[in-house]
Parts: C-alpha cells; sequence; structure tokens
C-alpha cells in the first residue's frame, strides 16, 4: 500500500459525499450506515441526486431530510429537462420547507428517444430561474466538465456555456469525474481568464468495478487514460486488485489535484464508504 506524502496533502481540504436515493428500505438503512461512517470525516455537505439512473424524485427528498435530520448539510440536485417551471417552482419550495440551503442545479438527460419538450433547455435557464423565484435562499452548485461534456460542440463552446450558469448566478462548481489532473487545471486556467472566480471542486469517482468503470465513462466522456484501462482489463475478476490500484491512482490524482489548489473533493461514493475511506486515508483526511 502507498503513503501519502506529508506536505503534498491538506487535512483541511473540505469534502462533499454524494448519494442517490435508495430504491428499498433495506437501502435505506444501508446508506444510513454508509453515511455514518463518512460523517466522521467531518463533510462541508452532502449531496443527493435526481431521477439519475431512474431514482425517484421523492427519493432525492427524503434522502435530504434523512440527512439534515442527522445535523448535516444536504444539497437535493435539481434537473430541469422536460420540466414544467410549476413543477420546478414545486421542488423549490419544497426543499426550503425542508430547511435546504444548498442545491445542485442541472440540465439532466431525457432517456433517447424523447424530443426536447419542457420549459428549460439548458441548466442556465434553471439557474436563472431559481435566482428569479427565490432569490439568495439558496447556494447554487453546477455541473462542470474539464475534458468537455459529451454534447458540446467544442471545448470553448462548453466552457462558455459554463460561464453563462455562472453568469446567471451560481455560487461554485462540481466537476464531472477525471483522471487527469492537467485537464482540471487547464479548465480552471481557463475559467479564471474569463473573470470568473468561483470554486471549481473536483468530482472523484473512486476505481473498485472495472465494467462499471469503463461503461458510465463511455456515457458521460470521462476518459479513462489508456494505462489505467489496460491495467484495469488485466486484472480480470481479481477485485482485490483493481481496488488497491484503484486506491493508488485515486489518491494520487487527488494529492495532485489539492497540491494544485482545488478547494476541496466531492466523492461519487455510489452508495459505497469503503473506497472512499481509503482514498482519505491516504490523503490524511
Ligand atoms: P448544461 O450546463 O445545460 O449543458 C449541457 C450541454 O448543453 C453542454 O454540452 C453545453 O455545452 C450545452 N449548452 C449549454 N447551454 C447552451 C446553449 N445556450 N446553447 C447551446 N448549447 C448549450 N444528472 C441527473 O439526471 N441527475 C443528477 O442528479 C445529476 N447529478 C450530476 C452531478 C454532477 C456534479 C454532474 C457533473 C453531473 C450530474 N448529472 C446528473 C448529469 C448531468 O445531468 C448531465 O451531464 C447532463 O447531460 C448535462 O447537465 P448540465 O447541467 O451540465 O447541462
Amino acid at each position: 500500500m502507498r503513503m501519502a506524502s506529508a506536505q503534498s496533502v491538506s487535512p483541511r481540504v473540505n469534502l462533499s459525499f454524494e448519494f442517490f436515493p435508495p430504491k428499498t428500505p433495506e437501502g435505506a438503512d444501508k446508506l444510513r450506515a454508509v453515511r455514518q461512517r463518512l460523517y466522521a470525516r467531518q463533510p462541508e455537505f452532502c449531496s443527493v441526486t435526481f431521477g439519475a439512473g431512474g431514482s425517484t424524485q421523492e427519493g432525492t427528498l427524503q434522502t435530504v431530510r434523512d440527512i439534515l435530520a442527522e445535523g448535516v448539510d444536504a444539497a437535493p440536485h435539481l434537473s430541469c429537462i422536460g420540466a414544467s417551471r410549476d413543477s420546478v417552482r414545486g421542488h423549490l419550495r419544497d426543499f426550503q420547507a425542508a430547511g435546504v440551503k444548498r442545491l445542485v442545479a442541472l440540465r439532466g438527460d431525457l432517456p433517447s428517444g424523447y424530443g426536447i419538450g419542457g420549459e428549460f433547455h439548458h441548466a442556465r435557464d434553471l439557474v436563472a430561474f431559481i435566482r428569479d423565484e427565490m432569490g439568495s435562499a439558496f447556494h447554487i452548485e453546477v455541473a462542470a466538465y474539464p475534458e468537455m461534456h459529451p454534447q458540446a460542440k467544442s471545448p470553448l463552446d462548453d466552457l462558455q456555456h459554463f460561464a453563462d450558469k455562472v453568469r446567471a448566478g451560481a455560487n461554485s462548481a462540481i466537476t464531472q469525474y477525471f483522471y487527469s489532473a492537467a485537464a482540471y487545471r487547464r479548465f480552471v486556467d481557463d475559467v479564471r481568464a474569463l473573470g470568473l472566480d468561483v470554486p471549481v471542486v473536483p468530482g472523484i469517482m473512486p476505481i473498485t468495478n472495472s465494467s462499471q468503470l469503463l461503461r458510465f465513462s463511455e456515457v458521460c466522456g470521462a476518459e479513462i487514460p489508456r494505462w489505467i484501462r489496460l491495467r484495469l482489463q488485466s486484472y480480470g475478476d481479481d477485485r482485490e486488485s483493481i481496488r488497491a490500484f484503484g486506491r493508488e491512482v485515486v489518491s494520487s490524482l487527488c494529492e495532485e489535484l489539492i497540491a494544485s489548489g482545488a478547494p476541496g473533493l466531492h466523492f461519487y461514493t455510489l452508495n459505497q464508504a469503503e473506497a472512499t475511506l481509503a482514498v482519505l486515508d491516504d490523503l490524511g483526511r
């Protein structure tokens, strides 16, 4: 196992953990236990996905209520594609009544075959709507793509659209996951060159399962560097080796990101504690 080099890590870097709403009572119990283990690392907040992977929107609100009741700040994700203003207004009111102070505003994805219906077309429209309707009631996070959103025309076009979301009122950003610290640094430099000073927090995907990672990455446009892909493939079904290698890769990435000034780390936990805790152990966090 590798050891973190003391001077390259920060025990105080901000953390956030992302969960998806569980679909069964057993899943909810399991997630409660996972959260307790992760709370020991004192996250700034935990976020809960919305409508992703077939999860229900009511599940998001319930999970957010559970987290808030546990004394931790909770940020629901809210996607707008295919939604009406009335339905979004309803979600915002529910979040506010539950005590939510921060949310992650997204476009979302329609299942293939759906046209672009609804009253919102891009996340920027949602950010502007939230500011119009609710003023500064919420701290708004938006998504960022250091390796470009898969539907964008070009990296520059995507960057401009990211800037639009910030100018519409977003306070900070969480990135899609990636395994190239250089792509992150470049993106942040480009954002700063546009005169925008929003924090851009890297999204971190721990590596525990190679086929799942390769499948996800195909869909969301995250690049798995060739050397990582080949190593993962060479382990076949040897989950122990995949985990050990994944831990090493992700811990080194996080160290590099922190050393280059990342303001925090947002972990895509996939409702599991182990892999995230292993990386945090390596970081001394
Ligand atoms: P946008 O910022 O609207 O961008 C989408 C695309 O449209 C980009 O290619 C952009 O360049 C382009 N674009 C933007 N504005 C314009 C314009 N004016 N004209 C032309 N093109 C434009 N999905 C879920 O369903 N639920 C979740 O909970 C969820 N959580 C996520 C959390 C994070 C941190 C991230 C990074 C992603 C998450 N996603 C989630 C996935 C996200 O919904 C998809 O990546 C989606 O395809 C884009 O959402 P967005 O908010 O980035 O969209």
